[in-house]
């Protein structure tokens, strides 16, 4: 059956607008589409293909669990969850592990977990969630409330409730909001969807010592940031502040679709037999692959390599906007990279985003201003290379039209 991008308008619902070629496959950080076309992929699938595409190793831990054991549900535990919880919980603050299909189901798990505790240990008054402008906790009806972008959540009817937003890195509205009534604040350690902006050191310490004087939980979703996206294993770990309760999926299955909750023993205890749960959840064919992403991104030649290639991509980057002058800033941390279009470039990330799959360029906006980066962790460094040459076309593409 011949399929193409016309396709989609005929059979799908039509909340994407997808680009107009389709891939069909890809090696590392190079995809080819359905005429064989070459792209470099500086998406990596919105920050989740983490080792690129196919990488032998995750292909290996794909095909053994294939032929062994692909699904049981939570009637019954098994072998990769196992060792998958038990890994992340030696990496990591946490204790306890919580196995979800995505970020929006982790958060999902975090928050109604945060309620749990709180009215379990302090009565139902405690449950106000506080979360950021902008922020991005996903797409389920709690965790699009707990976000904190309107488009997103508006124009669904009534909204869970109890749920307030203040501006990131505004420790002063933030110390204003909190109080004995909040059970939870949610934020992101470094916000991606909302435009790349990384905390301040003084606002995140500030966020962690308030919530410890009134008794709040402190959530990191850690979706886009974590597994090694930032050089360090989790964002958390460069930022000397812990949470309470961490949520990570995207780049946690390296392409294979699982979120997990991480928390305290004395937190996870809130979550009784049967109060919360999910089909899929910690699935052996998930849990398998996501056991060798993190085998594999949990070592420090990986990590550290994160940051050298940031150094390249920063240091040709510069190079771009020398010569063309249409950034501000390049900011983020890692493989998880914003390019600021300056004033005379406003509104027109979407433009370049364009002009650069024009050129044979995958990458990604983070709302209307911002450029985003977030390739696979071991893209060669001859594929950036190639890359952000053809970037530079898709630049002067965007720029020589005005
Ligand atoms: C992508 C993202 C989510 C939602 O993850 P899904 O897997 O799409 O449900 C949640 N939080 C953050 C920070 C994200 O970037």
């Amino acid at each position: 059956m011949k399929v193409t991008r016309a396709t989609f308008d005929d059979v799908m619902v039509p909340n994407y607008n997808p680009a107009g070629m389709v891939p069909v496959r890809g090696e590392g950080s190079r995809v080819w589409d359905q005429n064989d076309a070459e792209y470099i992929d500086f998406a990596g699938g919105i920050a989740v293909n983490v080792l690129g595409h196919c990488h032998p190793e995750l292909v290996s831990a794909l095909k053994e669990q294939g032929e062994k054991l692909w699904h049981l549900s939570n009637v019954f535990t098994n072998e990769p969850a196992l060792r998958l919880a038990t890994k992340l919980t030696d990496a990591t603050f946490a204790e306890k592990v919580y196995f979800a299909n995505s970020g929006a189901e982790a958060n999902e798990a975090a928050l109604k977990l945060a309620r749990r505790w709180a009215i379990d240990k302090h009565g139902e008054d405690k449950n106000q969630i506080i979360a950021f402008n902008k922020g991005f906790h996903g797409r389920t009806f709690f965790t699009v409330t707990v976000g904190g972008q309107a488009a997103y959540s508006d124009g669904f009817g009534p909204k869970p409730g109890a749920i307030e937003h203040c501006d990131y890195n505004d420790l002063a509205a933030f110390e204003a909001l909190i109080s004995d009534k909040t059970c939870a604040v949610m934020m992101e350690p470094l916000q991606g969807e909302g435009g790349i902006i990384l905390p301040d050191a003084e606002f995140v310490k500030g966020v962690r010592e308030l919530c410890d004087k009134h008794n709040a939980l402190l959530i990191f979703d850690e979706v886009q940031s974590g597994v090694g996206r930032t050089g360090h294993l989790y964002a958390y770990m460069g930022l000397g502040v812990t949470p309470d309760i961490l949520t990570t999926a995207k780049s946690l299955g390296g392409g294979f679709p699982i979120g997990a909750m991480l928390t305290t023993t004395d937190i996870a205890s809130h979550l009784k037999p049967g109060t919360h749960g999910s089909t899929y959840g910690g699935n052996p064919l998930a849990c398998a692959v996501a056991e060798r992403v993190l085998d594999i991104i949990n070592q420090p030649e990986v990590l550290q390599g994160v940051l050298k290639k940031e150094a390249l991509f920063r240091e040709l980057l510069g190079a771009i906007n020398d010569k063309y002058q249409v950034f501000d800033e390049v900011r983020g941390q890692g493989m998880l990279l914003g390019c600021v279009l300056n004033e005379k470039y406003q509104g027109r990330a979407k433009d370049f985003m364009t002009a650069a799959t024009n050129e044979h360029l995958m990458c990604l906006v983070a709302g209307m201003n911002v450029i985003r980066f977030a390739p696979s962790l071991v893209i060669p460094d001859e594929d950036i290379k190639v890359g952000l040459a053809r970037f530079e076309r898709a630049v002067a593409a965007v720029v020589n039209a005005d």
